[in-house]
């Protein structure tokens, strides 16, 4: 089983997705966690590449492509051998956000993401977690967070809007693959949430 999460900066997917993974393990499952961009030495290198870089060292297309060939690495490395032994592989962002961040923030790219999916990565997860959250309330969340030592979009509240819109009509596009849920509140409501949405994950 693959599932992701997604949701804008500050939304609590990271930490939804390790408290998953740990009630799964609880549960006596095999749990693979992993996270993009990233999930694997070299998608780990691209990751550094674009986000510990200047803002604007690579035009919009170019981090496409970036993204791309670390998703693709990802998933032969870690996210295939981990489904092939029976697995339950929970991944922090996956393509969505590309079709997000790179598809959306910079001129309309989604086209050019959908095409470069299906061409070199051709897969969905089955089932995607979508955190929502009130962009001014993740802006906040995530701005107490950031270190430095990573670009953080600085995205301004108008942008966290647009990006909140797009993980939502993503949703509404794909009612099958998708959980959407509220993230207000304290993890532990957000879990609370989350269980009640997946019954399939943890069984009668
Ligand atoms: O999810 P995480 O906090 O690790 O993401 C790191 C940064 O990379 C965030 O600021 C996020 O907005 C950005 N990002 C991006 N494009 C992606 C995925 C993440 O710009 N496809």
């Amino acid at each position: 089983l693959f599932l992701s999460f997604e949701g804008i900066d500050g939304s609590g997917k990271s930490t939804q997705a390790r408290q998953l993974a740990a009630a799964l393990r609880d549960l006596g499952r095999d749990v693979v966690l992993t996270r993009e961009p990233g999930g694997s030495p070299g998608a780990e290198e691209i990751r550094a590449l674009v986000l510990q870089g200047e803002p604007d060292r690579w035009s919009a297309e170019t981090e496409i492509l970036l993204f791309t060939a670390a998703r693709r690495d990802h998933l032969e490395r870690t996210i295939q051998p981990a489904l092939a032994r029976g697995a339950v592989v929970i991944c922090d962002r996956f393509a969505d956000s590309t079709r997000v961040y790179q598809g959306l923030s910079r001129g309309d790219l989604r086209d050019t993401v959908d095409q470069l999916h299906s061409l070199m990565i051709g897969r969905e997860p089955d089932i995607t977690v979508l955190i929502d959250m009130d962009p001014e309330v993740g802006l906040s969340r995530a701005l107490s967070r950031k270190g430095s030592e990573e670009r953080f979009e600085g995205f301004g509240a108008d942008l966290q809007k647009a990006m909140r819109k797009g993980f939502l009509a993503l949703a509404a596009a794909a009612p099958d693959r998708f959980r959407t849920i509220d993230g207000t509140g304290t993890a532990a409501e957000v879990a609370a949430r989350l269980h009640a949405r997946l019954p399939e994950l943890f069984g009668p």
